[in-house]
């Protein structure tokens, strides 16, 4: 599925977004895949987004810094943003990405190149795109405060830094959550915050089950009467 460069009028959308926020590690990309599977909606991960952008950027040599170079490339760049079944895909000059996208360089570069303006414009708007195709459960940082401020269905998920940075390393991963965290928290543009109607979410001691009933009771207490389709 490829998308237009239009962003949707949320109000107006025939589709309806369910926005987590979170710092690294806290659990929400594993909440958001498994309420997607249950509701029958598409995840999509917003952070590949970024790692994607950092992963090019990486390649073409160019220092993260560099705030010039990182937009003139940007600018180069045919970003492709898709679906493959329940999840999102990106593609970056004709080249699928994934695996990639988790690697050390990555890890270490993205919340710099997260932080230039024009990148973030450039994503958000991306981010937007795909509501006009579809009902869906979108991860990231800026979520509920930026991307859709004006959806009713906000979690923050949250996780002691203990719980995050173990979580990391059991999946084999060099990841300075902290210094992510840190950085992601105090950017000037769209800082990781609890947004405005967002309910916080502990997945410091859930499991992955107790952790999406969680999140389904909040959905419910924000009104979201979807069909819950039972599956695991
Ligand atoms: O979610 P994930 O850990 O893969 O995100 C990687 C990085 O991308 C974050 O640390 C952050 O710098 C950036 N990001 C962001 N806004 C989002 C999603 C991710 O700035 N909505």
């Amino acid at each position: 599925m490829g998308l237009s460069q239009q962003a949707p009028h949320f109000a107006n959308a025939p589709h309806f977004a369910i926005a987590i926020d979170g710092p690294a590690a806290s659990g929400k990309s594993t909440i958001a895949k498994h309420l997607a599977r249950r509701l029958g909606l598409v995840m999509v991960n917003s952070g590949a987004m970024y790692r994607a952008v950092t992963w090019k950027v990486l390649e073409l040599g160019i220092n993260p810094d560099d705030h010039t170079a990182v937009v003139q490339a940007l600018q180069a760049m045919n970003i492709e943003c898709g679906t493959a079944g329940n999840f999102s895909t990106i593609a970056i000059d004709g080249r699928l990405l994934d695996e990639e996208l988790r690697g050390t360089e990555v890890n270490l570069a993205v919340s710099r190149v997260a932080a230039v303006p024009e990148v973030r414009s450039l994503l958000v708007q991306l981010q937007r795109d795909y509501l006009q195709h579809t009902s869906l459960v979108m991860e990231g940082r800026d979520i509920c405060s930026v991307v859709f401020p004006d959806t009713p269905f906000k979690i923050y998920v949250d996780a002691s830094e203990e719980v995050r940075a173990a979580r990391r390393s059991a999946e084999g991963v060099t990841d300075s959550v902290a210094a992510r965290d840190k950085a992601d928290s105090n950017r000037t543009t769209a800082p990781l915050i609890v947004a405005d109607g967002a309910i916080v979410l502990d997945n410091s001691d859930h499991t992955v089950a107790s952790a999406v009933e969680a999140a389904l009771d909040i959905l419910r207490s924000q009104g979201l009467s979807h069909e819950d389709s039972g599956d695991a």
